[in-house]
C-alpha cells in the first residue's frame, strides 16, 4: 500500500515536471515568437532604408525562430518589437516579449531581474568624438559633455571612469549621436561596435573617430524571463548550433567581415575570446 502511494506520487511529480510551464511551450501553441531588438544600435539592430529592423541581433533571433519551427513541428512566425536599453528587462518581466537580443551585457546585477543565455558576442566601451576633437581618452573628459543611453552599462561605466564628465543620458544611442553631430555633446560613449555603427551611419563617417582604450568588458547575452530553463536552454542550443554549423561565422562576416561598413579589426570583439562570463554588479 505504502509502496503504491510512493510510486503514484513519483509518477505524478514526473508528469508535472515534464509539463512545467515554459515559454517554449507557449510559443509553440501560439505559433509566434515575439522578440525584442534595438532600432538604435547599428549594426546589431537598426532600421534599413525600407524601415525594416535588421542587424546582427536580428539575424540571431531568426536562427532561434528557425529552430522553433523545427521543434514545434509547425511554422513559427516572428514579431520584432523595439526595445531600448532602459526598457528591455521590464519588457521581459512583464511578458511583452519572449526574448531580447539587444546588445545586452550580462551582469550579475541584471540577473536579479532577468536570466541570460550563453554569451554570443564580446565588446568593450570606448569613445566617439568629432575628428577634430582634442579628446583622446576618458582622461580628457573632465567638464566635457558625454552622451550615452539611459539604463546602459555605458552610463554606469563612464560615471565611474570619468567622475568629472557631464554625462547626458538619452533614450536612444541615435539621439546621443545626433547631439554629437549638432555639437550639444562632446563625445558619445558605449560599446565600440555600436560606435562603429553610429559612425558608419553618418553622411560623412570620416568626420568622426573612435578614440581611447577599452575601459570595460561587455559580454552580450540574450535575455529571457527568470527561472525558465527550458526556454533559456532552447536559445543556448541555437547558439551552440550556429557556433558549430558555420552559421555564426556567416552572420559575423555578413556584418563585421572584410568589405563591410563595420569591419572589425580588434580581437576583443571576436567570439573566439574564451573569457565569456557575466561581469560586475
Ligand atoms: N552593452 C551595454 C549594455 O548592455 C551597452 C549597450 C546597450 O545599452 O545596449 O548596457
Amino acid at each position: 500500500m505504502k509502496k503504491t502511494l510512493v510510486f503514484t506520487l513519483s509518477i505524478l511529480a514526473l508528469a508535472s515536471s515534464a509539463q512545467a510551464a515554459s515559454l517554449r511551450h507557449d510559443i509553440c501553441s501560439r505559433g509566434k515568437l515575439v522578440a525584442g531588438v534595438k532600432y538604435d544600435s547599428p549594426p546589431f539592430g537598426y532600421l534599413d532604408d525600407a524601415g525594416n529592423p535588421v542587424g546582427f541581433d536580428v539575424d540571431i533571433v531568426k536562427e532561434v525562430q528557425k529552430d522553433l519551427s523545427a521543434f514545434c513541428k509547425k511554422t513559427v512566425t516572428l514579431e520584432l518589437k523595439q526595445v531600448v536599453s532602459k526598457n528591455r528587462q521590464e519588457f521581459i518581466q512583464n511578458g511583452s516579449i519572449d526574448m531580447a537580443a539587444a546588445t545586452t551585457t550580462a551582469t550579475f546585477a541584471r540577473m536579479d531581474s532577468v536570466d541570460f543565455s550563453n554569451i554570443y558576442f564580446v565588446d568593450g566601451q570606448r569613445l566617439l568624438v568629432k575628428s577634430d576633437s582634442s579628446i583622446r581618452s576618458v582622461k580628457d573628459l573632465a567638464g566635457k559633455k558625454v552622451g550615452t543611453a539611459q539604463g546602459s552599462t555605458s552610463e554606469t561605466n563612464i560615471k565611474a571612469a570619468s567622475p568629472k564628465a557631464l554625462v547626458q543620458s538619452f533614450a536612444q544611442y541615435t539621439d546621443a549621436f545626433v547631439a554629437l553631430q549638432q555639437g550639444r555633446v562632446d563625445a558619445v560613449t558605449t560599446d565600440s561596435t555600436i560606435l562603429l555603427g553610429l559612425r558608419a551611419s553618418a553622411e560623412k563617417p570620416t568626420d568622426y573617430k573612435i578614440v581611447g582604450a577599452f575601459f570595460s568588458s561587455e559580454p552580450y547575452g540574450i535575455i529571457v524571463k527568470q527561472d525558465d530553463s527550458k526556454w533559456r536552454n532552447f536559445i543556448n542550443e541555437t547558439l551552440s548550433r550556429v557556433g558549430s554549423d558555420g552559421t555564426y561565422k556567416k552572420i559575423f562576416s555578413k556584418w563585421f567581415g572584410k568589405g563591410t561598413k563595420y569591419v572589425l579589426t580588434d580581437p576583443k570583439s571576436q567570439i573566439t575570446v574564451p573569457a565569456q562570463y557575466p561581469v560586475r554588479r
